[in-house]
């Protein structure tokens, strides 16, 4: 079982690219379970056309003892297991403090033993790498933290912050940073700025996505590029990236 956390800023792009990773994954027959970590709940929606599911937290909190694998989990496009942790209501709790109990509920129902998935997408919210947010880096989660950026500077900020976090738990047996993923925004400089990051942190440029049209497309459609556009290019390059990332995973049947 191959376990991944993808973290990055708001917005830069984590539930759209692992989504699309996750199909281009599920279509080559792999097992893949993706689970997001963030309290919108809306990580798998592309995957379910749209449609979204209720959380980990919410049914921990309807039906607490109660709560059975079946109830947490859903099939998405390519057989995809979706789960969404979710979180508190605004200004009612702290967001981190669900994604801890939604992990934690995840192992108690015996998801990971259950389903034997070939890989894990965790999609993490996190400008900041705290409490629960740092959850899926910490032992037991996930092995490698990908980050993903564009070359804009809030985008690289964030990137530094979760790199630091990734650096700073080294040595406790949690997970290593796998690389870097731009995904461009055509900024200016772009590709120079985020391979300076990557060599702050000791690390690659794993994969490069495009900024295409066909990404927005796609989603007013509730779809994947790979389900709504399966011959484009940038349908290509979510396969190549996939691919790659299970590479520096230690996988590379798929290359
Ligand atoms: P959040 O932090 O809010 O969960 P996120 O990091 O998960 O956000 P997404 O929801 O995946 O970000 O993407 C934000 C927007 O950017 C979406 O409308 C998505 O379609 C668009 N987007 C992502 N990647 C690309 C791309 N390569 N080309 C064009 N649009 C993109
Ligand atoms: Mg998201």
């Amino acid at each position: 079982m191959i376990r991944i956390a993808v973290y990055g800023k708001g917005g830069i792009g984590k539930s759209t690219t692992v989504s699309n990773m996750a199909a281009a994954l599920a279509e080559k027959g792999m097992k893949v379970m993706q689970i997001g970590c963030d309290p919108k709940a809306d990580s798998t929606i592309l995957l379910r056309h749209g449609k979204k599911i209720s959380t980990v937290l919410d049914l921990y909190n309807e039906k607490r003892q109660d709560l059975k694998l079946e109830d947490i989990t859903t099939t998405g496009y390519g057989g995809v297991v979706c789960v969404e942790a979710g979180g508190p209501t605004p200004g009612l709790g702290c967001a981190g403090r669900g994604i801890i109990t939604a992990l934690e509920k995840l192992q108690e129902t015996g998801a990971y033993e259950s389903y034997k998935p070939d890989i894990v997408f965790y999609d993490v919210l996190g400008d900041v790498v705290c409490g629960g947010f740092s959850m899926p880096m910490r032992g037991g989660y996930a092995d490698k933290v990908f980050i993903i950026t564009s070359g804009e500077n809030m985008a690289i900020h964030a990137g530094a912050n979760i790199a630091m976090a990734v650096e700073n738990f080294r040595n406790r047996g949690y997970a290593t940073l796998g690389g870097i993923i731009l995904n461009r925004r055509n900024v200016p400089r772009e590709e120079e700025k985020v391979q300076e990051l990557a060599e702050d942190f000791h690390t690659d440029i794993v994969g490069t996505l495009s900024r295409s049209a066909l990404v927005l497309e796609a989603e007013e459609q509730g779809k994947t590029v790979l389900e709504a556009f399966p011959d484009s290019e940038m349908a290509r390059e979510y396969r190549t990236l996939a691919a790659q990332i299970l590479k520096v995973c230690g996988e590379d049947t798929l290359c």
